[in-house]
């Protein structure tokens, strides 16, 4: 939850009440209940009682941003009855209403019935053109017939064996031959992945210390879950060129943050020092090579050589965590995209076509450790058939090259048309993309590292996502945390969709 909270801070702030997910909203009426049009909002603005942001022309004035969010969420929570039904009642056997902490989002989690194609669809039986896509999972959307093929083969044929089977050998040649890198190992969930890369970085040099950086989520164990997303207001985060390790979860013994040593992104002279600092003490370096979980961060030319060439030469490791990254920025993900091999790539989320797995992959020497029992890469679930049979789909007939054609082409739809609508309306903001993935930083200035980042309002964002949400697109809630994902079932009317509504929002917080 720390993390998400805290980016959301400046939004609780901006709307002056400690405004949590509510299962219980007002009741809505059904015209609203089933209108998937985000026009409505321009009929909930101009009831707005708040009107202080001035127009354009001084002759009267406008709604509030604050004003508009209101607006907006209470459009969202009347067009989910049922939603709030569940909601309240899951509240009974499931810990805070949902399966995982960060499905409490505000104004309410939205509760699905299922997906198809580019679609998801709500209990309540709204349609959303789905470009949450699961967090970062659903690359191929959903239903995917090959995926669908590859699954229902493998239930009849068993689901679990704690052996291998041939789809993990298949989809572990495809990685090698996307990623560079000759060896792999399946696991489950990227916080497994990272998890294992962290503890091979440490077991092949047999040094404690690693290095991360601050901004950069890896998953949920205790050596990343240090300065994730830590808030200024809350705590001493440091200077940004020595950032101090912040504990990102409750639960996690000091003893075990002290071992991570955080620097900012783009900043090799930091990683430089830590390592001169502590000569022979670090195992290695984790990090996004794309930042996904900061809106978008790109690194800047000569960045990734620059830390591979470091930390060889203080005989220290390098691992990418392409979990977000993997097949979405490109079929090599930004491994292949940067051309820089790391010595370690962890990957998940899209690459099991939405099923369960994660990847990790590496140099031979890396994997030599693995392969001669210096380190045991365990798990009952790792390379589960059903899940290498999804991955091998995933890989082999989902993931294409004529897939990534589509792709860009609808990237490229998509970044023009926003870029349209910022220009037109004059807002203070930008397009970031890669792949299949996007989002719009409301920041005039760029963004290259996470205290940049920081100081970027959320609140158009939240408002941006509830405007696509109340007008049928589902982005990831989370402000300026998440992007987009486009899958390969997605077409041009979905996303002119989300063109459209942007442009609604656009004009509606035009100054
Ligand atoms: N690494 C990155 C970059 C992620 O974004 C995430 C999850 O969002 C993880 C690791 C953890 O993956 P999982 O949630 O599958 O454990």
């Amino acid at each position: 939850m720390a993390i998400k909270q805290a980016a959301t801070s400046d939004l609780t702030a901006e709307l002056g009440t400690d405004r949590q997910p509510t299962g219980h909203p007002a009741a809505p009426s059904q015209t609203q209940a089933k209108q998937a049009d985000g026009r409505l909002a321009e009929a909930q603005l101009a009831q707005s009682p708040h009107s202080d942001v001035p127009q354009a022309n001084g002759t009267a004035t406008r709604p509030s941003l604050a004003a508009i969010i209101e607006a907006q969420e209470q459009i969202f929570v009347s067009r989910q009855p049922e939603s709030a039904r569940l909601a309240a009642l899951a509240t009974s056997a499931l810990a805070g209403g949902v399966v995982s902490s960060w499905q409490i989002s505000r104004p309410q989690p939205v509760w699905l019935s299922h997906g198809k194609g580019s679609k998801l669809y709500d209990v309540d039986g709204n349609e959303y053109v789905d470009l949450h896509g699961g967090y970062g999972v659903s690359l191929a959307g959903h239903g995917h017939p090959a995926i669908v093929e590859a699954v229902k083969a493998q239930v009849e044929r068993g689901t679990h064996f704690a052996q291998p089977t041939e789809a993990a050998l298949a989809a572990a040649t495809e990685l090698s031959a996307r990623f560079s890198l000759p060896q792999w190992r399946f696991a489950n969930s990227g916080t497994e992945a990272t998890m294992d890369a962290v503890h091979l970085m440490r077991a092949i040099t047999g040094r404690d210390l690693i290095i991360k950086v601050e901004g950069c989520y890896h998953g949920h164990h205790d050596s990343v879950q240090v300065s994730v997303c830590p808030d200024e207001d809350d705590v001493d985060t440091g200077p940004a060129d020595r950032p101090f390790s912040v504990p990102s979860s409750t639960g996690i013994p000091a003893a075990i943050t002290d071992l991570t040593l955080v620097v900012g992104f783009n900043d090799l002279a930091a990683v430089q020092r830590r390592l001169e600092e502590h000569p022979g003490q670090i195992a290695g370096m984790i990090l996004e090579p794309i930042m996904m979980n900061a809106g978008i961060i790109k690194p800047e030319p000569g960045y990734l050589a620059g830390l591979k060439e470091l930390l060889h030469a203080h005989g220290a490791l390098l691992t990418f965590d392409e979990v977000k990254t993997g097949l979405t920025a490109g079929p090599g993900g930004a491994t292949r995209l940067t051309g820089v091999t790391p010595d370690i790539v962890c990957l998940a989320k899209a690459i099991g076509g939405g099923v369960a797995v994660a990847a990790i992959g590496g140099t031979a020497e890396v994997m030599g450790h693995v392969a001669n029992g210096d380190y045991e890469m365990v798990g009952t679930f790792n390379g589960n058939p059903l899940a290498m049979a999804a991955c091998r789909a995933m890989l082999t007939e989902v993931a294409t090259p004529e897939a990534y054609e589509r792709l860009e082409k609808l990237r490229l739809r998509a970044v023009e048309g926003l870029e349209r609508e910022i220009e037109r309306n004059g807002l203070d903001a930008r397009v970031v993309s890669v792949g299949a993935k996007g989002c719009v930083v409301f920041s005039a200035r760029p963004v290259r590292n996470f205290r940049d980042f920081l100081s970027i309002r959320d609140s158009f964002s939240h408002a941006h996502w509830l405007f696509q949400h109340n007008g049928g697109v589902f982005l990831p809630p989370w402000g300026k945390i998440e992007q987009w994902l486009i899958s390969v079932q997605h077409d041009e009317a979905d996303i002119d969709r989300f063109i459209d509504n942007f442009a609604a929002f656009a004009e509606a917080v035009r100054r």
